[in-house]
């Protein structure tokens, strides 16, 4: 079996150790992988700050072209990417295609924006030209989450080497090869050695070494919110600035004139892809008690017709990651959901896997754990509201804040909705928007803070220098 390695400064590196890579879909190794830490990191921090004196030296429209190169590149090994994500991930293999696509689409997308990424002129007197630029931070590091390995790189790396900047990355623990295999790939299409490195490796080590570093400018962060607290108190030391990608319990908050018909599809969808390990995962339904038994018999239908199986099957639904991801969403079903399970709430033994059945729980108590925290799992809670107020206040009530979806044809409603409720997306009546590259994402509260994606990233990846010209 192949070897996944570090890519360092244009070259494979191996480590000194190395640890299994595990098919969630049947057990199984897929590979070695080595074991980076500290001596890793350090290498690949000191090639990209090398490699960053010239990269930033070059004009947008070159570093625009080598981008757009590398989104070909993307797309034109789409199909080899999307089997290594469905094995590392158990996605199937029709969303980690759809993963794929989304992937490449942000290096076109941030290829494309650079060359109209400018500073501004201020107008502060006739003697004095007053300008800003926005110059890159450096060196940035990328930890990652393995629920979207693809996408989650390039929607982090991609507006972080457009501006300049040159990265290095530390996929998850158990999703290393597709990481590894866009490394390679754009220095094929062409981006210099350095401006792009990848470190494999355990978390509490590379991840750790990586957010300690000082030669590490900037860290973007995505996955719990416990790690997502020690990494930003790491990087506090040296005062480096981080952005959080963190944890979500997404309410679809659905009104009586809803189109339930069009609304449950969404609903159904939002809480099974990638088997419910979404950040953004519709894990909360709340809705009006005059629409609940009929919304709620509707979702039971919609997921009794889902099919199980291995990633490269392509069912409706994969396996969870791992052993330890489908213990946890089984210590949610207990006592207290006793007689509230609508369907589901079992783990089938498929092959070897580790997969969780469509679950819908009714009635929960609000400040339960299962209706507090983020499960990671295709299971749904079910609460009832009665007006407006009570609505916001249960959409409101987690300590998360990532997305909320309103279901309702009153668009005054929608819009006071919107306004209240605490959230870094709200949608109405729609749930996510196809890959969602161009729309600023991330949360409030402790779903974290600073944004991803869209034109916002750009600034994300950089800092503002003022000059000021005495002209007399
Ligand atoms: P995690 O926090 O366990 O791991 C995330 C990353 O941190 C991994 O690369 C891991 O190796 C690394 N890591 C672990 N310990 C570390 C340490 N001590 N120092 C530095 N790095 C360390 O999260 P996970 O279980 O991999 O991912 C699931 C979580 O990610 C969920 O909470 C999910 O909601 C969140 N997530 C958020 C977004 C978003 O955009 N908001 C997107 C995807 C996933």
């Amino acid at each position: 079996m192949v070897a996944t390695l570090s890519f360092i400064d244009g070259k494979s590196v191996a480590s000194a150790e190395v640890y299994d890579n595990i098919d969630p879909s049947s057990g199984r190794s897929l590979g070695p992988v080595g074991r980076g830490g500290a001596d890793e990191v350090d290498r690949a921090v000191r090639a990209a700050q090398r490699a960053s004196r010239s990269w930033c030296a070059i004009a947008p429209v070159d570093r625009a072209r080598l981008l757009t190169r590398v989104a070909d590149a993307l797309e034109r090994d789409q199909e080899r990417l999307a089997v290594l994500e469905s094995q590392d991930t158990g996605k199937p293999l029709s969303q980690a295609r759809a993963d794929a696509a989304i992937a490449a689409r942000y290096f076109r997308f941030y290829g494309h924006a650079i060359d109209t990424y400018y500073g501004q002129t201020i107008p502060l007197s006739k003697d004095l030209h007053a300008y800003t630029r926005r110059e890159p931070l450096g060196v940035t590091g990328h930890i990652l989450a393995w629920n979207y390995p693809m996408q989650l790189f390039s929607r982090a790396v991609a507006p972080a080497v457009a501006t300049g900047n040159c990265a290095v990355i530390k996929p998850a623990d158990e999703t290393p090869r597709t990481a590894v295999a866009f490394a390679e790939l754009a220095l094929e299409a062409g981006l210099p050695p350095g401006v792009l490195n990848v470190v494999t490796g355990i978390g509490a080590e590379a991840g750790a070494a990586l957010s300690a570093h000082p030669g590490v400018d900037h860290i973007g962060f995505v996955g719990s919110t416990t790690t997502g607290s020690v990494v930003a108190h790491a990087a506090a030391e040296r005062v480096a600035p981080v952005t959080l990608e963190l944890g979500g319990k997404s309410p679809q908050i659905v009104f009586p004139d809803a189109d339930l018909l069009r609304a449950t599809e969404f609903i159904a969808k939002a809480i099974l892809q990638n088997a419910g390990q979404t950040c953004s995962a519709g894990s909360r339904l709340l809705v009006h008690d005059s629409v609940h038994d009929e919304l709620v018999e509707r979702v039971i239908q919609c997921f009794g017709r889902v099919t199980i199986g291995p990633g490269l099957e392509d069912k409706d639904l994969g396996p969870l990651i791992s052993r330890k991801q489908q213990h946890r969403v089984e210590t949610f079903i207990d006592e207290n959901t006793k007689g509230r399970i609508l369907c589901g709430g079992t783990a089938p033994h498929v092959g070897g896997g580790c997969y969780f059945a469509p679950t819908v729980i009714d009635d929960v108590d609000p400040a339960s754990a299962i209706a507090q925290e983020e499960i990671f799992g295709p299971v749904i809670t079910v609460n009832t509201f009665r007006d407006e107020d009570e609505a916001i206040r249960l959409a409101n009530g987690t300590r998360y804040a990532l997305l909320a979806a309103v279901w309702t044809t009153d668009i005054s409603l929608a819009h006071r909705m919107a306004a209240d409720l605490q959230a870094g997306q709200v949608y109405v009546n729609t749930y996510g928007a196809g890959g969602g590259v161009e729309l600023p994402f991330g949360g409030f509260k402790k779903s974290g803070y600073g944004r991803e994606k869209g034109y916002e990233a750009l600034d994300t990846f950089t800092t503002t220098k003022t000059v000021v010209v005495d002209l007399t």
